[in-house]
């Protein structure tokens, strides 16, 4: 019998409150489903919610799941990649600073993550209904 490897379904979280965020969130997916060893499997629809903690015009938020044979801190690269790509900046001192494009791990799998660059999962998530209500 061949030897197959299951890959979890990684869940990503995706939101953006400057420049045309309905268009990064549009372009952004289709860079996630291009991605090397990675498909795209399901994505929720978007979502417009007031900024939590933080400042600006309102945010688009989606979730979308994806499977990959990445490791997760390659993932984290990749999607910090894809961030900076499309403008983000991150203003010294600044928590929660408005921002062109944000992408989080929420879940990978029923796995724990847990290292200086990546927390798995999100610690924030279930705090945030921009999380909660793509994901139900
Ligand atoms: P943010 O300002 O929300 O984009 O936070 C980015 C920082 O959070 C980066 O330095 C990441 O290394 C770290 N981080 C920790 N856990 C996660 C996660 N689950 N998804 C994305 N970034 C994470």
């Amino acid at each position: 019998m061949s030897e197959q490897t299951i890959e979890p379904l990684v869940v990503l979280g995706l939101g953006a409150n400057l420049g045309n965020p309905l268009e990064t969130l549009a372009g952004v997916l289709k860079e996630i489903g291009k991605l090397p060893q990675t498909e795209l499997v399901a994505v929720s629809p978007f979502y417009k919610t007031a900024p939590v903690d933080s400042s600006g015009p309102d945010y688009v938020n989606a979730v979308c799941a994806v499977k990959t044979a990445l490791a997760p801190q390659e993932l984290l690269d990749e999607l910090q990649r894809l961030e900076n790509l499309h403008g983000r900046v991150r203003p010294a001192g600044v928590r929660n600073a408005p921002r062109t494009l944000d992408l989080d791990v929420l879940l990978w799998g029923s796995q724990t993550i847990c290292t200086s660059r990546l927390v798995v999962p999100h610690p924030r998530m279930h705090e945030r209904a921009f999380v909660l209500r793509p994901l139900t």
